[in-house]
This record gives C-alpha cells, sequence and structure tokens, in this order.
C-alpha cells in the first residue's frame, strides 16, 4: 500500500470551566465531585415554560478565545435549536449557533500555528461557536454492553465552545500538534483549565483520500486522539486493502479496549432541523466591546515566544517549548530574576533543566509543575552551586525527587553529604582502585577508546556521582597511557 492521503477534520468542544455559572441560567457550573441533579433548575431541566438567559461572561469568553485565534467575530448572530432526541437533551434540542439557513457561528476562520519535525505549517479553522452541554450519561461498564444508563443533569447547560478545524490535517501527529497549540492559548486566554476531568472532548473526521469519511466520537482527552486517529486509519486502510467498501458512518471510540466501534450511519445536518431559538433575543456585539476586550487580553503564547526570545537570548525553539505551559513559562520568568549573576548563560542553563531534567520527572510522575513543591529559586541555587563547583551536575541530578518535594538545596546538600571531589589526589587514588577491579576495561580502551567511558562511569559509581566529570576524565587518559 503505497501512501495514501489522510485528511482530518477536527472538532473540539471546550467547557468554559472558569464561568461560574451555566450558559442559559444561574446553576452553579462548578459540577465536578458534586451530588448527582442537585445543580439543576427549570431552564436545564428544560421543563415548559423555563426561559434561558444568555450568561453575559460566556460572550466575553468566546470573544477572547476568538481574538487569540485570530476569528472573524461576527456581530450579530442569533442561536439556533438542534433537534435530537436522547435522554441526554431533556428539551430534545440543544441550544447551539449554526452557519448557514442565516445563521452564524460566533466567529469564523481563524489559525493555528503548528510545528513538525522542524517544519511550521498553519492549520486553519472553519469556524468557533458556543452551544450548551448536554447531561452527562453514565453507563455501567461499556456503552455497548450496559444493562442500563444514568443520567446527571448537574453538566446539562454547561457552557461549550466549539473548534471548528478545516479538514487539512494529514496526520495523527500533526492532530496532536494542533490540539497542544489549541491548549496552550486556551490556558493563556484564562477562559478554561482543560486538566480537569471531562473539560475536553473531540471528534474527529477521518478519510483516506478519495473514500467516505468516518467521524470518530467522543474521544475524552487529547492524549487519547492521537492513538484513536491511528486506529481509525489503519482500519480504513485495511478495508480498503480487502476490496470492503467504506461508508459515512459514525463511530465510537472505546478508550478501553483502544478500538473504534460502528455506532450508526452518520445522521446528516437536516436530521437535526435547525432552528432559529426564538427564545432568545439576536445577539450583537460591537466593535467597542470587541476592542475593550483585546486591550485587555493577556499575552499570548506568540508574543511571549518573541518576547522570551529577545529578553533572555534563548533560540526560536527553546522560547517556543518554554512558552507552551504557561506555567512552565512563568516558573522560568520567576526563576530568571534571580540568576543575573550568571547572566546569559544562567537564562539557558535554568531553561535547559525546566526542559531536560524537570519535565521529564513532571512527564514520568504525570504531574503539572504547579501541583508539586518545587520552587524557582531552588533551580537557580543548584546551578549556582554547579557554576561555583560545589556540587557536580550529575550531583544535581539525584536531588530532583527532594527538591519536588520543596525541600532547599541546601539541606539536600547537607543531608546526602555529597559535594564535587576536585582534588586530584583523591581522585587519583580512586581511579588507581578502579584500574586494579576492571583490568580487563583497561585491557580493553586498546582496542575501543570507548571503553573511557565505562571507566568514567565506575569512578562516578564509586563516589556516588560525585566525582568531577572533566578532571576524572583528564586523570584517567594521563594514566592509562
Ligand atoms: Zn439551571
Amino acid at each position: 500500500m503505497s501512501e495514501t492521503k489522510v485528511i482530518i477534520g477536527l472538532e473540539v468542544h471546550i467547557q468554559l470551566t472558569n464561568l461560574n455559572t451555566k450558559l442559559f441560567c444561574g446553576c452553579n457550573s462548578d459540577y465536578r465531585g458534586k451530588e448527582q441533579n442537585t445543580l439543576v433548575c427549570p431552564i436545564c431541566l428544560g421543563l415548559p415554560g423555563s426561559l434561558p438567559v444568555l450568561n453575559e461572561k460566556a460572550i466575553e469568553f468566546a470573544t477572547r478565545l476568538a481574538l487569540a485565534l485570530n476569528c472573524k467575530i461576527n456581530e450579530e448572530f442569533w442561536f439556533f435549536r438542534k433537534n435530537y432526541f436522547y435522554p441526554d437533551l431533556p428539551k430534545a434540542f440543544q441550544i447551539s449557533q449554526y452557519n448557514k439557513a442565516g445563521g452564524k457561528a460566533f466567529g469564523d476562520g481563524g489559525t493555528i500555528k503548528i510545528r513538525l519535525d522542524g517544519e511550521k505549517k498553519e492549520i486553519n479553522l472553519d469556524r468557533i461557536h458556543l452551544e450548551e452541554d448536554p447531561a452527562k450519561l453514565v453507563h455501567k461498564g461499556s456503552i455497548a454492553s450496559s444493562p442500563y444508563t444514568l443520567v446527571d443533569y448537574n453538566r446539562s447547560g454547561i457552557s461549550l465552545i466549539e473548534i471548528v478545524s478545516q479538514p487539512v490535517m494529514k496526520s495523527p501527529e500533526e492532530a496532536r500538534e494542533f490540539l497542544n497549540q489549541l491548549k496552550s492559548i486556551i490556558q493563556y486566554t484564562e477562559i478554561a483549565d482543560l486538566n480537569l476531568e471531562g473539560s475536553v472532548r473531540v471528534d474527529a473526521n477521518i478519510s483516506i483520500e478519495g473514500n467516505p469519511r468516518s467521524e470518530v466520537k467522543n474521544i475524552n482527552s487529547f492524549k487519547e486522539v492521537e492513538r484513536a486517529l491511528k486506529w481509525e486509519i489503519q482500519r480504513q486502510r485495511n478495508a480498503i486493502k480487502r476490496g470492503k467498501e467504506l461508508i459515512q458512518e459514525t463511530r465510537h471510540w472505546d478508550d478501553k479496549r483502544r478500538i473504534t466501534i460502528g455506532l450508526r450511519t452518520k445522521e446528516f445536518e437536516k436530521d437535526y432541523r435547525y432552528f432559529p431559538e426564538q427564545d432568545l433575543v439576536p445577539i450583537n456585539i460591537d466593535g467597542k466591546y470587541v476592542e475593550n476586550i483585546k486591550k485587555n487580553l493577556p499575552e499570548m503564547p506568540d508574543q511571549r515566544m518573541k518576547r522570551i526570545q529577545e529578553q533572555y537570548g534563548l533560540s526560536e525553539f527553546d522560547s517556543e517549548i518554554l512558552v507552551l505551559d504557561k506555567n512552565i513559562a512563568d516558573f522560568f520568568e520567576e526563576g530568571v530574576k534571580e540568576i543575573e549573576v550568571l547572566g546569559q548563560e544562567g537564562f539557558k542553563l535554568f531553561c535547559n533543566w525546566l526542559m531536560g531534567d524537570i519535565s521529564r520527572w513532571l512527564n514520568e510522575n504525570n504531574k503539572n509543575i504547579n501541583e508539586t513543591q518545587l520552587q524557582p529559586h531552588q533551580i537557580s541555587k543548584l546551578i549556582e552551586y554547579i557554576d561555583k563547583g560545589k556540587i557536580t551536575g550529575k550531583i544535581a541530578k539525584s536531588f530532583i525527587n527532594d527538591m519536588m518535594k520543596g525541600i532547599p538545596v541546601e539541606e539536600i546538600l547537607e543531608k546526602t553529604g555529597k559535594q564535587r571531589i576536585a582534588d586530584e589526589k583523591t581522585l587519583s587514588k580512586i581511579i588507581d582502585d578502579v584500574f586494579q577491579e576492571n583490568p580487563e576495561i583497561v585491557k580493553d580502551y586498546k582496542r575501543n577508546p570507548r571503553a573511557l567511558e565505562a571507566l568514567i562511569g565506575k569512578c562516578m559509581q564509586k563516589t556516588r556521582g560525585q566525582a568531577d566529570p572533566n578532571i576524572t576524565r583528564n586523570l584517567i587518559l594521563e594514566k592509562i597511557k
């Protein structure tokens, strides 16, 4: 099978978790961990006679995101009813926006810049729009085999923003980068905390060029998207290879079994019988309002990247990775205030520690930097100690676990008693011992110069990482002759 072209489009639903109330009623929107069906009122339960009232703050948040994504904001629009019959929708319709039949999205167009394998690319958006979240359905076991379904209306009416990309992504990796950048932008606009469980849902449209597409629904985390896409692409390729005809259908991502399952053939838009929501007045957003929000918009990752590059003399690549997580970038800017002594070199060292050992620790422990006790000044101290020759880089690395608990570097140093050994006499003695204990490695060096690394490693082991690597290297080279 030669490389057939893959076409991917994403519809990303984001809960505006930083809003206090729901989209069309005053119910508390902080529903996580609350007793089921307690944060409800006649409006979000869809009781007859109840009337929705728009949450003005939701318009502000949507405006912030539209500005950050460079969408063209539609200054006048109606909400629409999207009709479908399902237990998560007590009204049997969802209040949403519609960009046809005289309707408009909240914002049209827009772009997200990504970088993959060193290449930059702009992913164009189709639109963003506001809508309400349906209630939460709780299945016992898997959706396919559950004997019953429970409904929690606490989630009913929560504000969602849907971000629809154009079908222009060519690989699951591109989709992953797109989502990483989107997550970053949302973090900077301060409209949502996407680390909260259930705050993100992604539907992915996937096709192999020239074939019908399938829509994979309800992928519940950004991490799952790449996996679901890879699986679905393989399924479609296999079907084509076997001469099976693909159909346009909706599939469900089963994150336990990690496969997609055909649910139903795709509804067509006309099945939703969209029509204007007459219970809400048309929305007018004037230019002044938008200007005002624009003025107060926090610095976005793109701007921050450029500023950090100039201010601290970091490379474009370093700055780009640094700003991706706002918390990491804040940590960096806080920490380097104390490292002025080393100047530019200090900034780069600080960045290296953050991007290297610290990020690795966070990944391995599945934590956000704010969920640890690590303080910016600890990293500055660490760099200072290495610079002054008190400890080696190797010793510094062994401090990280303790530093994450907030223990000051001075204390760790005292507790472990570890310090850099630079005294040539001491090192010389250690090297003699290592030579004596490992005659075969010493012999091997004649044929294989890389045996040198093994000898340095042995010295490190013997000194619990305290030997200065450069002095040790030079001494070994002198002796081995
Ligand atoms: Zn309510």
